[in-house]
């Protein structure tokens, strides 16, 4: 059944509205016919991260944008057909070839399946799509960008595309990880920082060694008394759900327009944001440079339909 049968089954009477074009669009970026095959595999850490290369052989053109994801789909074993995306670690490249790091989640089928793929072996996905995290050229915001695990993947590919075009902007990226075992990247990491103009990382553990010299905590926690200034940045927020759910409701409260957050959640996507916890991140901010509502209204101060509290 295409769109256009789908749709009129379900609005009856209401006409062919949807063009033939746009059926065809639509069809093609939903269906998974797209075929690449695995060209390296490797496991990056002990806790279960994995980096996985691959080729497009398809004859289809390869065009990414930093921060976009391929969708892919596989049968696997009683669970049948699985699909789901994975966001594409490497830079947009001539070759049709490109990188994934894939977090394998315990009891998760699709991630497991794509570890226990061996160099030949091909996959059916579709895209790339998505959003670009590009930004504008006209911007003049510096990029604060906020990862947890594996939602460091599009920021690689997006520091490196505008470390060549020598984007002249500070891009300050926290990188938060439970455990040391689970850093990895630390040399493409590093080679970034040499490489562009102004790149910095900081990693925050959550349950750090003794020892440790980097940031501890959750990103939540140890980012906000980091940041002097909310609004001259935009912010990327990838990962947990609750993180991006969570900071992005705590930046909208100290006045950073909705326009300057982007999220990108990989689970957890429907996670409400806990009021009490979004308070806590709100009162770890030290900026003051814009205007809070809810700080504002939280020391007792006008609110838009609101009395002066006693
Ligand atoms: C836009 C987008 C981009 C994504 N990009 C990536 C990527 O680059 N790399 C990647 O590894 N995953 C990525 N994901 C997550 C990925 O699509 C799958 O959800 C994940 O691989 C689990 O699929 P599964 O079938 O193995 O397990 P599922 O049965 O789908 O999930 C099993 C459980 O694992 C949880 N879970 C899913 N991902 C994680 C995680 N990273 N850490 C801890 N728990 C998790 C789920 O919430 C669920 O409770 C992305 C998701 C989205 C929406």
């Amino acid at each position: 059944m295409g769109l256009r049968d789908r749709y009129q089954a379900r609005s009856p009477g209401m006409g062919p509205t949807i063009t033939a074009d746009l059926e065809q669009r639509w069809d093609k970026s939903n269906r998974y016919d797209r075929v690449a095959r695995v060209t390296d595999t490797r496991r990056v850490t002990d806790t279960g991260t994995i980096r996985m290369s691959f080729e497009v052989v398809d004859d289809e053109p390869f065009l990414l944008k930093p921060g976009q994801f391929v969708g892919i789909q596989a049968r696997v074993g009683d669970f049948g057909y699985r699909k789901s995306p994975y966001c594409v670690l490497s830079p947009p490249n001539d070759e049709r070839t490109f990188e994934l790091l894939i977090r394998v989640v315990p009891d998760g089928p699709l991630s497991r399946h794509l570890a226990s793929l061996k160099v030949g072996d091909e996959i059916s996905f579709r895209g790339p799509t998505g959003r670009s995290m590009v930004p504008k050229d006209d911007d003049t915001t510096q990029l604060c960008l906020l990862a947890t695990g594996v939602g460091i993947s599009p920021f690689m590919s997006l520091i490196k595309v505008l470390s060549d075009r020598t984007f002249d902007r500070p891009i300050r990226l926290y990188w938060g990880l439970r455990l040391a075992e689970d850093i990895c990247l630390i040399e493409e990491l590093d080679q970034l920082v040499a490489d562009a103009n102004d790149f910095r990382y900081q990693i925050s553990l959550s349950q750090p060694p003794d020892g440790w010299k980097g940031l501890r905590g959750r990103i939540t926690e140890s980012v906000p008394p980091l940041l002097e200034t909310l609004g001259d940045r935009r912010f990327y927020l990838v990962g947990n759900g609750a993180m991006s759910k969570e900071m992005g409701a705590a930046l909208s409260d100290m006045g950073v327009s909705r326009h300057e957050v982007y999220e990108e959640p990989y689970f957890n996507a429907k996670h409400q944001p806990d009021p009490e916890v979004v308070r806590q991140i709100r009162q770890r901010f030290v900026a003051n440079d814009l205007f809070s509502p809810a700080a504002h209204q939280e020391a007792g101060g006008w609110s838009v339909g609101a009395r002066r509290r006693p």
